[in-house]
């Protein structure tokens, strides 16, 4: 690299509005660009030489120690967001994004961050969760109660020789029960940030909860033909009703994201230490880029082909928490045109 171009390239860094800081393989600061300055309120002659500790909590050291063993062995490591901590004490939302400094023969000999503040971002997240948090505690008690009428005169209704009302009644609970349902997923959303969803662990058995919600699911499509392959498991200790939540889910969007109808094979294995349930569609899948995302909040991808899908974006991120909360697994392979494998674990 000539000198000009070495130039050009050290003034695009100092002009970026991104912080763009480098840091050797003991993680002190090695470059400190203009935009460091603002974020950090250290001058680069005050943070040169320093290590990135100091604008780091101490809790989050420990990380990007492993994030740069990363880098060193090769291993691409994901943007990721954080908090860093401003000289005058203020802390900030960050997302970070971490590449190898490279030396002429091309040897790692550092790591580059490159971090943008997205505190207004993660503002404008909280007011929305806010937001839906209070409408949906407000709407839950007006709806259940319409809920329990609606179905008191169905009752009556299907019992009496009106039975043309009584179809538009039933028309309309079940109709109620989708908004019920709506409610509920978006209470368990904001519980599920506090951490206040509650598990009622019992041995359950995962083969008899799978019967059951093929059993529920498969009328609800034609075109589709849920098949079972159970494995030979033990019971696991678990919440019956949230797992059962979670299989329903994942089944539920297989058959969603198969447009064109087809097979959807669930099964179950054993591994050392925990139970396996998979589930493979071979509908629209899911693009590599996406892959992780799709478990973020109210995150959809967008497909012309299930455009006509109704969903929020929020199963994935509350099926994902609650296996969480098991302290098992999840994760997904999938080719986009060509379907999905959904697979998560809970231990014994
Ligand atoms: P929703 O289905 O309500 O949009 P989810 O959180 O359940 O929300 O799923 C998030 C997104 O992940 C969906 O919008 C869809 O784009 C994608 N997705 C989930 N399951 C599948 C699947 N089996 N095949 C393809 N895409 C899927």
């Amino acid at each position: 690299m000539n000198q000009k171009t070495q130039y050009l390239l050290a003034s695009i860094v100092e002009s970026s509005q991104d912080s763009i800081v480098s840091i050797d393989l003991n993680r002190i600061i090695t470059s400190w660009n203009q935009a460091a300055e603002e974020l950090y309120g250290y001058p680069a002659k005050e943070a040169i030489g320093k290590p990135l500790h100091m604008v780091m909590l101490p809790e989050d050291i420990q990380d990007l120690i492993e994030k740069v063993n990363n880098i060193i062995h090769e291993i691409t490591v994901p943007v990721y967001e954080t908090i860093r901590v401003h000289k005058n004490g203020r802390q900030a939302d960050l997302e970070i994004f971490l590449s190898p400094v490279r030396d002429e023969g091309g040897e790692i000999v550092g790591v580059s961050t490159i971090a943008r503040d997205i505190s207004i971002r993660k503002m404008q997240e909280k007011q929305k969760d806010e937001f839906i948090d209070i409408a949906s505690h407000e709407l839950k008690m007006p709806v259940t109660c319409i809920k329990a009428w609606a179905e008191l005169l169905f009752e009556r209704l299907e019992s009496s020789t009106d039975q043309v009302n009584a179809t538009m009644v039933k028309q309309l609970v079940s109709q109620l029960n989708k908004l019920t349902g709506l409610i509920g997923v978006l209470l368990d959303t904001t519980k599920l940030a506090a951490g206040e969803i509650r598990l009622t662990p019992e041995p359950m058995d995962v083969n008899e909860m799978i019967e059951e919600q093929i059993a529920m699911l498969a009328p609800i499509s034609r075109n589709h033909h849920l098949i079972f392959l159970p494995g030979a498991i033990q019971s696991v200790v678990a919440d019956r009703k949230q797992i059962g939540r979670v299989t329903t889910n994942i089944i539920s969007n297989a058959m969603k994201y198969s447009p064109d109808g087809g097979d959807i094979i669930i099964s179950t294995s054993e591994t050392t230490d925990s139970i396996k349930v998979c589930v493979q569609d071979f509908g629209v899948g899911i693009p590599v880029a996406m892959k992780d995302k799709i478990f973020d909040r109210y995150f959809r991808v967008e497909n012309p082909a299930t455009q006509t899908a109704s969903g929020i974006g929020l199963g994935l991120y509350i099926t994902k928490g609650i296996i969480e909360q098991h302290k098992g697994t999840i994760h997904v392979e999938s080719e986009a045109g060509k379907g999905s494998t959904f697979c998560f674990t809970l231990p014994y």
